[in-house]
């Protein structure tokens, strides 16, 4: 079989980190979080004391910044400048602030061309807001995955409640309309379904189920000779 890219969009919490591992593991493919790479430079731009709004010494750090994505025991590593940030760049702070730097568009610029790089072999399962319509617009899978907010929140919830024992099933509603808003509004590359970008509605489907469909999706599209 042919390697394709396979592109997959949509709101925060759809699970899409989850399935896109899933799905590239079972195909020998490589997994790129790309949301991981603006929350890289979040997560940079707050520890060189720089608040989200100062987008031109944000653009020029975004430039000049080593990124690395690498595959590891529990999925992807993310390096910045040679420091391994995998787990800061979760953080309530890097989450609350990520939709305001990725609206820079040198920040997008940067981040885009690297991630168009990184599929030009093919091969690639890649996640993220834009991938179907601005990096990989010729992807020969595009899937557009959402759920209800509620379901969205409850998962959220659930992944978070250990680690931050005060976050609310409503805060994380909140939390996660607000930065779907903030996504959908944009001017650069906001988020939205591709035009030919297959919708899959997750609410009350198990990650595994959701993996297979996608599986299957991509299957029909290379026997169709993509
Ligand atoms: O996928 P994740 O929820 O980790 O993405 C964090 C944020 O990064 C999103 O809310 C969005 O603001 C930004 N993002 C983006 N374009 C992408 C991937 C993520 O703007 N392709």
């Amino acid at each position: 079989m042919n390697k394709m890219n396979i592109a997959i969009d949509g709101p925060a919490g759809a699970g899409k980190s989850t399935v896109a591992r899933i799905v590239a593991t079972k195909l020998g493919y490589v997994y790129v979080d790309t949301g991981a790479m603006y929350r890289a430079v979040t997560w940079k731009a707050l520890s060189s004391g720089l608040t989200p709004d100062q987008s031109e010494p944000i653009a020029a750090m975004a430039q000049s910044m080593r990124l690395v994505l690498q595959p590891g025991h529990n999925g992807q590593v993310v390096l910045a400048d040679g420091q391994d940030v995998t787990e800061m760049i979760r953080s309530p702070q890097v989450t609350a602030n990520v939709s305001q730097v990725s609206q820079i568009p040198a920040v997008r610029e940067r981040l885009v061309k690297m991630q168009k790089e990184l599929a030009q072999a093919k091969g690639v399962v890649m996640d993220g807001r834009d991938i179907g319509t601005q990096v990989l617009p010729d992807a020969e899978v595009k899937v557009y995955l959402t759920a209800s907010l509620r379901e969205r929140a409850m998962r959220r919830f659930d992944e978070m409640k250990t680690k931050h024992p005060d976050l609310t099933i409503e805060q994380a509603e909140q939390d996660l309309a607000e930065r779907d808003r903030k996504d959908q509004e944009r001017e650069v590359s906001p988020l939205r379904q591709a035009n030919d970008a297959i919708l899959l509605d997750t609410t009350g489907m198990g990650i595994e189920q959701v993996a297979e469909r996608i599986l299957e999706i991509s299957q029909a599209s290379a026997g169709k000779g993509a």
